[in-house]
């Protein structure tokens, strides 16, 4: 507990009279951080501390990267941002040698600054100063970590782009005939494209996405020899395994073969995920999510794909011939893109023609009229999102209705922007274009007529389907490749065992499943979440019971 006459020695705190240092003392928190300890972290709730003893500092990501912003020494307070503006933290506070500090919540301080007003003015002001010197890091550009040279029209290069953007890695991209070029880039402009050159020089020359995580510095490899459990997947619900396997004190390794977010972190507006009121973006909730798992000491793998299992072994097959031994595993695999083989998708895919779209996909759209292919909610957000930036968007809908497939709420936002057209019981049944998508045909499936149309480029939305071939075959499915958990494989006649199977346990013991890869109607960020944090209570139920019996 902090005395009244600590109290009075801090410099905010010198003009409070006896009585309310008194009050205080009973209030504040006392708090003591080992070297490397937060105080705060970025996105916590608001509060007031003031350094009693040691050293603080202020850390932000930017790009995924940790810098150091600024510290603060004893007598210095930190929060009086989120305080005085009602906002969470900007940025995270961590003590760098063994330090003290006073914590005062919210409403304690009101109650302080109602009786002592000069606290509130004085905070108030230090506040403003703050923000004076934060304009300078807002001012400052982001540090671009990578230039890309590549034609707008190369599904190399978009594929490169994507990644990148959805591993939070900023980037500049440049045409081969851009002016900017010769200053841009290091040595003799490259011939073979899409090259990238890493900030500090190293140039690759049509790279793979793994090549280009080396390079950036993500981790593509396990560190460790073996695991409690390995995930396989980093969408919703394998990071949300993550974040309670490694909370709960789990070595726990995710592998995902492109970007951590999964189908969430392509979604432009999440608006149904409890505790966000007003939605929010896919890559955010990702990015999130990401920096949850990772502070809480979870290991995520990225541009890696799990291609077998070994049920008896129980070890996981990684593409590139490792194996990595761990007791328990979590598919956590979710779902792919279903394919259009109309005339023209394949030759023009990543050239106009795109499967699914994120908030960084706006680019592709601004200022073309563009046609979207699906009547489902991921559709009518995606329309929405496109229609601030392209000139037109057209839902193309095979069926006579948006109600049947889209949520309410949305088919009246689609109704209020002037630029958004549906076309119901129609088909895109061909894209044209040499180098990319110029045109579509339409085919209106009551008249059978078919009209060709302008177009500047095709997002596909048109459901996903489960890709579990590479499971080894003592994991039960459904006819759809939807992976049998709990209840569901015991039905099938694919258990065995004298205990019953956990509700997400598949068919073999210590394995299991959960998200949009399970066989389960419900197919939501909600569920995925949901689930993941399930599995990792029912693998220390597994683990307690092999302990206890010898057996899995
Ligand atoms: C555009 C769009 C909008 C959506 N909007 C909403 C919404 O508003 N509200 C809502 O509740 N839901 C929404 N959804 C659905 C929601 O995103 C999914 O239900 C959720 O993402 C499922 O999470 P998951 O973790 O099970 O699977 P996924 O999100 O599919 O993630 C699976 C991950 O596993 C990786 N992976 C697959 N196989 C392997 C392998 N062999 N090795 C390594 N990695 C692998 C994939 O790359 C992927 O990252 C939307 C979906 C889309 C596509």
């Amino acid at each position: 507990m902090i005395t009244p006459t600590e109290l009075a020695s801090l410099p905010l705190l010198s003009n409070v009279p006896p009585e309310e240092l008194e009050r205080l003392s009973l209030v504040a928190a006392d708090v003591s951080l080992g070297p490397g300890e937060y105080a705060a972290n970025e996105g916590d709730e608001r509060a007031l501390f003031i350094v009693i003893a040691g050293k603080i500092e202020v850390t932000k990501r930017v790009d995924g990267i940790e810098r150091v912003i600024g510290a603060r020494a004893p007598g210095q307070v930190f929060g009086e941002i989120p305080i005085v503006f009602g906002v969470p933290f900007q940025g995270a506070f961590r003590a760098i040698e063994p330090s003290r500090v006073l914590r005062l919540e919210a409403r304690p301080f009101h109650a302080l600054a109602a009786a002592v007003p000069e606290v509130l003015t004085e905070l108030a002001r230090q506040a403003r100063d703050r923000i004076g010197g934060l304009q300078g890091l807002a001012a400052k550009p982001a540090e671009v970590r990578a230039v890309i040279v590549g034609h707008r029209w190369d599904k190399a290069g978009h594929d490169l782009r994507r990644f990148l953007e959805r591993n939070q890695i900023t980037f500049d991209w440049l045409s081969p005939d851009s002016p900017e070029l010769s200053a841009r880039w290091n040595g003799p402009p490259p011939v073979e494209l899409p090259a990238l050159q890493c900030q500090g020089g190293a140039t690759l020359i049509q790279p793979t996405t793994r090549a280009v995580a080396q390079r950036l510095g993500l981790q593509t490899g396990a560190l460790q020899a073996d695991y409690d459990t390995v995930i396989v997947g980093g969408g919703p619900a394998g990071l949300a395994a993550a974040v309670y396997g490694a909370s709960e004190g789990l070595r726990v390794l995710v592998i995902e073969s492109e970007a951590p977010g999964g189908q969430a972190g392509t979604s432009s507006r999440i608006e149904n995920y409890l505790g966000f009121p007003t939605g929010v973006s896919g890559d955010e909730l990702a990015q999130r999510a990401l920096l949850q798992a990772r502070r809480l000491g979870a290991e995520i793998v990225v541009t890696r794909s799990v291609v077998g299992i070994d049920p008896v072994a129980r070890a996981v097959l990684l593409d590139g011939g490792e194996s990595l031994p761990t007791k328990t595993i979590v598919i956590a695999a979710g779902v792919s893109w279903r394919r259009l083989s109309s005339e023209g998708f394949d030759r023009l895919l990543g050239k106009g023609v795109y499967y699914g779209a994120s908030r960084t996909d706006a680019g592709l759209a601004q200022g073309r009229d563009v046609h979207l292919i699906g009547a489902g909610n991921s559709a009518g957000q995606a329309a929405k999102f496109f229609a601030n930036h392209a000139r037109t968007v057209t839902l193309v809908v095979r069926g006579d209705s948006l109600e049947k497939s889209m949520s309410h709420y949305l088919i009246e936002q689609l109704r209020g922007k002037s630029n958004i057209a549906v076309a119901l019981q129609s088909e895109v049944n061909a894209v044209h274009g040499d180098t990319s998508v110029t045109a579509i045909d339409i085919l209106d499936r009551t008249s059978g007529t078919v009209r060709r149309t302008d177009s500047g480029g095709v997002f596909v939305f048109i459901g996903a389907d489960a890709e579990t071939a590479w499971l080894p075959e003592a994991i039960a499915r459904d006819t759809h490749g939807y992976v049998l958990t709990g209840e569901a494989v015991v039905r099938a006649n694919r258990w065995s065992g004298d205990r019953d199977p956990y509700l997400l346990e598949t068919s073999v013991h210590g394995i299991f499943a959960c998200g949009d890869v399970r066989s389960s109607p419900v197919k939501r960020v909600a569920a995925a979440v949901g689930e993941g944090s399930m599995a990792i209570a029912f693998i220390h139920q597994y683990l307690q019971h092999v302990a206890a019996s010898g057996r899995a």
